[in-house]
């Protein structure tokens, strides 16, 4: 029974307070629980058996039942007393259990009224917690006799699973996760996809920046940040570009790489790997056992290059819509074990060399693409940049020059010769449920600025080697990033053409980071850079206070 008074507080729906059981009546008892209902259960077991005793003796005895001693006395006060003390303690708990259970439901009934979006069996789940159970698994993960990371796949319950590893996590590190929001999320997602051991999810904010007129078409691009003024920023420079009649965005190449390296015990032997794999006439063959990974992938070039008795081996693919890393990678698994019979001295030494390269800034991406390359112009007339952007073509060119190409050479980038690239890709990649750790790479770019028809006009071009996006797999299936997908007309596979929805929401990504340094380069270049920072970026609230709250 006492278990049952200790219910781990049912996690709190977004933005509410938690909810936490009432007190009970047990707790202004002196002694535990266990103690004081053993003393009650034995009072009362023990004067019943005395008075029962006593009873058949004065039938036996002829003695009126009236006529009472005082020690019969005492014993039928405690009988009553104890008898009293049970039924309060059974019957309270039973009323308890029953309020309970009607307050957990009313919750419940909210929580669905708040998230309309969210699948009816998630909140289902909630009402299966059997509490009793519960709070022994969750001291059971406390006490580390039962693994956290085991919770799915031992109680079959992804929501039951997450809500007790987080009342785990805040009993061990007596911390409160208050504010980490809990339900309105489907657990049964992300297993084995895309995070281990949830104990809830971080809610970031999604604006939405355009029209932007790419292409003859038009999108709206949601944003998922917590930079003020960077969707303002974008929508100010889409504003700008669709005024001027949209930009125009080409995909130049389309691959997603990976490069194992292999060891030889000679240099010579490693290089006679590298002219076998280069050799044109073998790429057929090669090709055949790389694309049985998937229907979908597509061999279309292998590069080698040498560390002394080291082979580092860069295979190009395309991926259909899929962002295609675990494609790319059986794919290699394949040609290795099948080299494996040509060269049996081969040492793989890791299906990942880094000169693939994933989530490291790196030429071979800068300059041979990783992805999709893509590069997107748009002409800006002299009078919208003058009433939109309120500055002027030549003022924006020099800024272009000097901070953007000389600045960036002086600073010794790699693949960062823009103003913010990689402010526009994360909100987009985050929405969209790309990996954001690609962002590195993906946010490699070159802002080009000129003067054109005689210095009245300019000419912007972004040219992005290496944007990693899929729409299908990873982050992409989740409802949240699945709806901005959806949003963008991009969502999941494309049935008539496969690999055209990764390929337009590519554009879609280098369109917005080409508005997004049309707006903030006129900013910086009409010197309202701090000005407006200030304004989105700071609230008018006290953050001494704020600071005091935590
Ligand atoms: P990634 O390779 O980006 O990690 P996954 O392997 O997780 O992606 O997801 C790709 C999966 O989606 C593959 O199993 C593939 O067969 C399937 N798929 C279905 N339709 C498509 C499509 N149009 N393009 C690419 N993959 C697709």
């Amino acid at each position: 029974m006492e278990s049952t008074r200790c219910l781990p507080p049912k996690a709190p729906p977004s933005g509410k307070k938690p909810f936490s059981p009432p007190p009970k009546a047990s707790d202004a008892l002196p002694l535990p629980l266990y103690l004081t209902n053993f003393i009650f259960f034995t009072l009362f077991f023990s004067v019943a058996y005395f008075l029962l005793h006593r009873w058949r003796e004065k039938i036996r005895t002829s003695t009126p039942l009236h006529i009472v001693t005082l020690t019969e006395i005492s014993a039928i006060v405690s009988l009553f007393a104890s008898f009293i003390y049970l039924l309060g303690f059974f019957g309270i708990d039973f009323v308890q259990s029953i309020i309970y259970r009607s307050i957990e439901s009313e919750v419940d009934d909210l929580d669905l009224l708040d998230s309309n979006n969210i699948p009816k069996n998630v909140m289902d789940e909630s009402k299966t917690v059997s509490s009793e159970e519960d709070e022994d698994i969750i001291q059971s993960v406390v006490i580390g006799k039962t693994p956290s990371y085991s919770l799915e796949s031992k109680l079959g319950d992804c929501y039951r699973a997450a809500l007790i590893r987080r009342e785990a996590v805040q009993r061990v590190t007596k911390r409160s996760l208050e504010g980490l929001p809990f339900d309105g999320f489907d657990y049964a997602s992300i297993l084995g996809q895309c995070c281990e051991m949830p104990i809830g999810y971080v809610q970031i904010p999604v604006g939405i920046a355009g029209p932007l007129l790419l292409n003859g078409c038009e999108y709206v691009v949601p944003m998922a940040t917590t930079e003020g003024c960077l969707v303002a920023s974008t929508n100010r420079g889409c504003k700008a570009i669709y005024t001027c009649g949209g930009a125009t965005a080409i995909l130049i190449k389309d691959g997603m790489t990976r490069a194992p390296v292999i060891r030889f015990s000679t240099a010579k032997r490693a290089s006679h790997l590298k002219f076998f794999l280069e050799d044109p006439l073998h790429f057929d063959t090669l090709a055949v056992v790389f694309n049985k990974s998937s229907r979908f992938a597509r061999l279309q070039r292998i590069q080698c290059s040498m560390a002394g008795k080291n082979l580092y081996i860069r295979f190009t693919c395309s991926t259909g819509d899929a962002m295609g890393m675990n494609m790319v990678s059986k794919g290699v698994q394949n040609v290795l074990d099948f080299l494996q019979s040509d060269f049996p001295d081969m040492d793989v030494i890791g299906i990942s060399g880094n000169f693939c390269s994933d989530k490291k800034p790196s030429a071979v991406n800068w300059i041979e693409g990783r992805g999709k390359s893509v590069v997107c112009e748009a002409i800006i007339t002299g009078d919208v940049v003058k009433k939109v952007l309120k500055t002027t073509v030549p003022a924006l060119v020099e800024l272009n020059m000097l901070k953007n190409l000389a600045g960036s050479a002086i600073a010794g980038a790699l693949g960062g010769f823009n103003a913010h690239a990689a402010n526009i890709v994360s909100a987009i990649f985050i929405a969209t449920g790309q990996d954001p750790a690609q962002n590195v790479e993906s946010s490699h770019c070159i802002t080009m600025m000129e003067a054109i028809n005689g210095g009245h006009d300019l000419h912007i071009s972004v040219t992005m080697p290496s944007i990693e996006v899929g729409t299908v797999g990873g982050g992409t299936q989740l409802a949240s990033q699945s709806a901005c997908l959806n949003l963008l007309g991009v969502k999941g596979a494309n049935k008539e053409s496969p690999g055209s929805n990764s390929r337009l929401l590519s554009t879609i990504i280098a369109g917005s980071v080409l508005a997004g340094e049309l707006s903030l380069m006129s900013a910086i270049s009409a010197g309202q850079l701090v000005k407006s920072h200030m304004k989105y970026n700071r609230s008018n609230r006290d953050m001494s206070t704020i600071a005091c709250q935590n």
